[in-house]
């Protein structure tokens, strides 16, 4: 018989009293806190239910800032700010939360409708918005969202199949019987091309003499239910987006899965981060824009401070708009990429962020030797971290992914070029950018009181 080993030491290691250690939000918060946490992201799913487009997220912004009696103004339905004014006169600057109200989505073409004669179906074609895999599009249920303006310049709004009895669209795909040759020996990415991702729209046939009697069939039902014409696509914005409602996820429903958080979860943390507030020390405005995610191009963007720079004339005329700016702090709030269990290896995990362990403080983006990039100063970020730990709020320092991996970038820099402080946060998300985002429930709160510290301050 063998002699017995020597007894292990069960005692755990000190820790040490000099070493950083990222601690969960569950560890953190007290019991009361992860309920509140809970009872928060109900409203917070019934929010992404009623804002599925840019313009819808936009307009349900409108009316919880205007029932809650809040000063807002609009930029052309699809950028809007929130002030709250401050102690402090404009002059000694701004406090600032940026989120963008855009995600990815399959944008119908201008011209749409066809009929395809060898499959006896209808179909819109699409051109994809934003970074999207794009075999993640196929087959999910689609609803179509958006705005028509037809010949006489009335507009017509579109959300058709969010409700359980509306119809869904959905873009077809193969059966794994025939998709070898053309989908399984492919790369991954070339398998699906964005030139297929059309989405089915009927196959009923009219009786009359037309040529094209599916398509004819979709005409006749589109112009009898909403008065339009095939002419009228042509100026129209229509957004095919998942048709899913935002979901508890887990069995103890600490998770959230829905279409769009990246980045209404920030959109709707900072709404309600400034609906909170009576009487900050500086002036704090929350700010939601458009075309993020295909670069922050247009009149409704971060790109173009046109937008800041009249609402801060109309708070104050007699000041420089340039002068307030180069004063002002920033958040931008934009989600960073979690820890995704099956993919760890393009993670450094040391910098990456994981759910559960709160709002995530990016102090550069970018890609490669972090090419466009905001690199937010030691300075600025110490300040917020200060702010959060005396505030009790979780959170983790992250960066997107493994150096040379990836990258990409937020609002942050079009910000900092107009002299302003800013960095990014906001929560870790699982499968970003796919139909249906993963959230914590309690980094969504952690978020949530960062966005309304650093306002308040
Ligand atoms: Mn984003
Ligand atoms: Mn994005």
């Amino acid at each position: 018989m063998a002699k017995k080993g020597k007894k292990k030491d069960s005692k755990k290691d000190k820790e040490s009293k000099y070493a950083y250690k990222k601690k969960t939000a569950w560890e953190i918060f007290t019991k009361a806190k992860i309920k509140s946490a809970f009872e928060f992201c109900e409203d917070y799913k019934f929010f992404l239910n009623s804002a599925k487009t840019e313009r819808e997220a936009i307009q349900k912004i409108n009316e919880i800032a205007k029932s809650n009696k809040k000063n807002i103004i609009i930029n052309r339905e699809k950028e809007a700010a929130i002030i709250v004014t401050g102690k402090k006169p404009i002059s000694s600057g701004l406090r600032i939360v940026i989120s963008h109200i855009d995600c990815p989505r399959l944008d119908l073409k201008q011209i749409p409708l066809y009929e395809d004669t060898s499959s006896n179906v209808a179909l819109f074609e699409t051109h994809y918005y934003g970074g999207i895999k794009k075999y993640q599009w196929v087959i999910i249920p689609l609803s179509l969202h958006g705005i028509v303006i037809k010949k006489d310049g009335k507009k017509v709004e579109f959300a058709l199949g969010e409700d359980d009895s509306d119809p869904i669209f959905s873009v077809p795909d193969l059966l794994p019987h025939l998709a070898y040759k053309v989908q399984a020996v492919k790369k991954l990415d070339d398998a699906i091309t964005g030139e297929s991702l059309d989405v089915t729209v009927g196959s009923q046939p009219v009786k009359n003499e037309v040529s094209e009697k599916i398509k004819e069939g979709i005409l006749e039902k589109l112009h009898k239910d909403y008065g339009i014409t095939e002419e009228d696509f042509i100026s129209a914005e229509l957004e095919a987006v998942p048709a899913f409602k935002a979901r508890d996820m887990g069995f103890d429903r600490s998770l959230i899965g829905a279409y769009g958080q990246d980045d209404r979860a920030c959109a709707y943390t900072c709404l309600k981060a400034i609906l909170d507030l009576k009487k900050p020390e500086y002036t704090a405005i929350a700010l939601f824009v458009d075309k993020e995610e295909i670069g922050s191009e247009g009149n409704t963007t971060a790109q173009v401070s046109t937008f800041l720079r009249t609402i801060i004339k109309k708070l104050d005329p007699k000041v420089d708009p340039d002068d307030v700016m180069l004063k002002s702090k920033v958040v931008s709030a934009d989600v960073n990429a979690a820890v995704t269990p099956n993919y760890v290896e393009v993670f450094e995990l040391k910098n990456a962020s994981t759910l559960g362990c709160g709002v995530v403080m990016s102090k550069f983006t970018g890609h490669g030797g972090k090419y466009a990039a905001n690199d937010a100063s030691a300075e600025y970020v110490s300040e917020i971290r200060t702010l959060l730990n005396k505030e009790k709020i979780p959170w983790q320092a992250a960066e997107l992914g493994r150096v040379d991996t990836g990258g990409g970038g937020t609002v942050a820099k079009y910000f900092s070029r107009l002299g302003m402080e800013v960095i990014d946060l906001g929560p870790p998300v699982m499968s970003m950018h796919s139909p249906y985002e993963v959230t914590c429930k309690v980094d969504i709160y952690s978020s949530y009181l960062a966005y309304k510290a650093f306002l308040m301050k």
